[in-house]
């Protein structure tokens, strides 16, 4: 047989992303905050790929995107997608140039920062919409409240800017509802001293945390990036979310073991009795977690539960399955999704599930299902 007849094998672990649940969790966010949205897609989407998303989110009627840095913001742009891009974070000066040349929304943090992007607007004979970013607790970036009021007429004068919108971060809306509450508070004060509605187009506040649990006031736009991707921050919120992603791998071998044989590096796990153990195509090369080692982690294999045994390596994992005689080699494994829920996982591996998501690497083939 010709080579090139010869069919690429399947990929060893694969992650499926599921579009109506996207699109289920869009639904959801946007009755949750009764306002318009900008999706968050930093950091690849959160691991789901920033092209798909980005493309298959366009249709959405998404007041904006919004990204980390330039690079991201480049890569939707060049995919072809045209909804307006929101930089999350403060830019720095190697980045200014390109972001008044394709008219990117950055969050303004300081004068410096301002009446650069000025200039460089002004050389380019373009006027660029920017957000004032205030910080009313998170400590990242923006004008400190009591700055606000000195520097909004100093940022008037700046005449290739135009003032857009407003924003603010809240670091503990899933945490601290107190400090949250006092929050949303004072970020309204501020937009109102400011000249509110009739002043600022875009009033911005709230993460997903911040739309599962508060109301959201003054603001008319909302920022949200995990309950896109169907996981609440808030563990009590009834907003129904749909998971997006399952992780998914193969058995790639099957065999018994006799009591007191070791599995893994460190030898840390011990059979106990003769045990059947299933060898899986997946490991932390693939972004699964090695911190699951001892965590009592859980894969599913048809729908049912089996446990992890030994230390996570890079490309294999190994599960005990001597309850489970119907598993042969060949047979699709879930690291999370349906039945094992990230929440699980991130909890287990002792971080949280944007940490999960964004750690997926690229080895892990992203594939698109409308099902
Ligand atoms: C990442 C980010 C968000 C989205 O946060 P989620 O908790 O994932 O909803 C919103 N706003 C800013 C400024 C962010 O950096």
């Amino acid at each position: 047989m010709a080579i090139q007849s010869i069919k690429a094998s399947p990929p060893r672990a694969w992650a499926e992303v599921n579009l109506n649940a996207l699109v289920a969790n869009l639904q959801a966010a946007r009755s949750a905050a009764g306002c318009a949205l900008m999706a968050v897609l930093k950091a690849g989407a959160y691991g789901h790929g920033l092209e798909e998303m980005a493309r298959f989110l366009s249709t959405q009627d998404l007041a904006f995107m919004g990204v980390a840095n330039v690079g991201e913001a480049r890569r939707i742009r060049n995919a072809g997608v045209d909804t307006p891009i929101y930089l999350l974070g403060a830019t720095w000066a190697a980045e200014r140039e390109e972001i008044v040349a394709n008219g990117w929304t950055p969050c303004i943090s300081s004068l410096d920062e301002a009446q650069q992007f000025n200039s460089i607007a002004d050389r380019m004979d373009k006027r660029l919409k920017v957000h004032l970013a205030v910080d009313t607790g998170m400590g990242r970036g923006g004008f400190v409240a009591a700055q606000c009021r000195e520097v909004l007429p100093l940022l008037d004068q700046l005449g290739h800017l135009e003032i857009d919108g407003i924003g603010s971060h809240l670091p503990s809306a899933d945490e601290d509802e107190a400090f949250t509450r006092r929050q949303f508070a004072t970020f309204e004060d501020i937009v109102h001293e400011l000249g509110g509605r009739e002043r600022f187009r875009w009033i911005h506040l709230s993460n997903s945390a911040g739309m599962l649990g508060y109301r959201q006031g003054l603001c008319n736009l909302a920022r949200p990036g995990l309950m896109l991707y169907g996981v609440s921050p808030m563990p009590h919120s009834d907003v129904f979310l749909q998971h997006v992603m399952t992780l998914k791998s193969r058995v790639t071998l099957v065999r018994w073991l006799p009591e007191g044989h070791g599995v893994s590096y460190g030898r840390q796990f011990v059979t106990t009795r003769p045990t059947r153990v299933a060898t899986v195509g997946i490991g932390y090369g693939d972004g699964y977690p090695r911190h699951l080692n001892g965590m009592g982690a859980e894969v599913a294999i048809s729908g049912r539960r089996f446990p992890l045994i030994g230390r996570v390596t890079m490309d294999q994992i190994m599960v005990d399955v001597t309850d489970g005689p119907q598993v042969v080699e060949g047979d699709e494994v879930e690291l999370f999704g349906g039945v094992i829920p990230v929440a699980e996982i991130a909890k287990k591996a002792d971080t949280i599930a944007w940490e999960i998501f964004t750690g997926i690497t690229p080895r892990v083939m992203r594939c698109y299902m409308e099902a």
